[in-house]
């Protein structure tokens, strides 16, 4: 089990990080993605100017839009024509300020920190570890956007786990040089200098059989590797199928699976959506019901509404499920509606506002809400 602390800098913006983090903590396994809420704050005198050049920078994304053969020319423009100031920062800033949040928020040695920063560093590495051999680690969560289409989490999070992995593999820098791939062979130890580079790492979603090899040698945690594979995995799947999506938008299928109802995508690397046992009563009710229900019927549901609650709750006292159900099928109180946007919002944040939209019950307030999808793609499994 290790525990893997996301920070962010204060520059790089929260909902991002949340976005990061939530799709890290949807896969399994013994890295336990945590966060202390609390952001970093690299001091102001530390930062440096970097100044890009307007050529330089047009190329720059021109070089991006190239590669990813953006058919969206209002994007295209939109990049060429945002100007902005970056910066820079030292590694030893990075490191001590990783290292100062450690002792204030009374972190264990043996625990990961894993700092993102909008920021650039001094020798503009996507991520790396702290040379002083503490469990710090950073990576770098800009310009992502241009280089791998759209969704800025799936580069941020494979580098998230990547350094992790790195980390515990390899002891310092020279022995990490001797086994860093110059040539690229979609592995995870490719050594990208160049961010193009690193959507083939994306793309392949792979660890080769030499540093598999290598792995098991050194004893690194096989549960931790196979987590690891997992992540890059999904997020291949993900963002493969994303950009199919655009082309040809349907639906996917949808599986409630296991006895406590998990809500599964296998198409997106079997990506789970996290609802609450109430959240997920709701969800559940209106998968069962295609024609629709207005809130204030839902009173008229509460046998249906309490038998699902009672295959779901988890908690230790039972007279709570008739006074939860109560309260959420009571057409006074705002319960069901406070869920109905909640579960709106998490499934937003897993698919995309696109393809969320055929899976929340949506309708006007007094209007009938309905789950859009057709329920042939809907499987309920062991
Ligand atoms: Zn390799």
């Amino acid at each position: 089990m290790h525990t893997i602390w996301l920070i962010r800098s204060h520059e790089y913006s929260a909902e991002k990080f949340w976005e990061v983090l939530e799709l890290l903590k949807t896969f399994q396994g013994p890295l336990q993605f945590r966060t202390q809420e609390k952001h970093l704050e690299i001091p102001q005198d530390q930062l440096e100017e970097i100044s890009i050049s307007d050529i330089e920078l047009k190329n720059q994304k021109l070089d991006a839009l190239r590669v990813f053969e953006s058919r969206d020319s209002s994007i295209s423009l939109s990049l060429l024509e945002k100007t902005e100031v970056y910066h820079k920062v030292s590694w030893d800033t990075i490191f001590d300020q990783c290292q100062e949040y450690r002792t204030s928020q009374r972190i264990s040695e043996n625990d990961f920190i894993v700092l993102l920063t909008e920021h650039s560093n001094e020798y503009g590495w996507f991520t790396a570890g702290d040379p002083k051999g503490q469990r710090n680690l950073f990576v770098h969560t800009a310009f992502w956007e241009y280089y791998t289409g759209s969704d800025h989490r799936y580069p941020v999070a494979y580098h998230v786990v990547s350094a992790v992995l790195k980390r515990l593999t390899f002891t310092n820098y020279s022995d990490l040089n001797a086994y860093m791939h110059k040539e690229a062979r979609g592995c995870m130890n490719d050594f990208c200098a160049d961010k193009k580079k690193v959507s083939l790492k994306l793309r392949t979603a792979d660890i080769c059989p030499a540093c598999m090899d290598l792995m098991d040698r050194r004893n690194v945690d096989r549960a931790v590797i196979r987590q690891v594979l997992s992540i890059i995995e999904g997020i291949r799947d993900q963002m493969l199928f994303k950009s199919r999506w655009k082309l040809d938008p349907k639906p996917l299928k949808l599986q409630v699976k296991g006895e406590s109802k998990r809500i599964i995508f296998p198409e997106l690397g079997n990506l789970e959506v996290k609802f609450n046992p109430l959240e997920k009563t709701l969800f559940l009710f209106y998968l069962n019901h295609p024609e629709g229900i207005k809130l204030v019927e839902l009173n008229d549901f509460k046998p249906e509404l309490k038998r699902i609650y009672a295959g779901l709750y988890n908690g230790s006292d039972p007279t709570l499920i008739e006074a939860n159900i109560a309260f959420l099928s009571n057409p006074f109180s705002n319960s069901a509606s406070e869920k109905l946007s909640r579960m709106k919002s998490k499934l937003i944040h897993a698919l995309g506002k696109d393809l969320a939209l055929f899976y929340y019950p949506k309708g006007e307030n007094a209007e009938a809400r309905k789950i859009e999808v057709e329920r042939e793609w809907v499987e309920y499994c062991e």
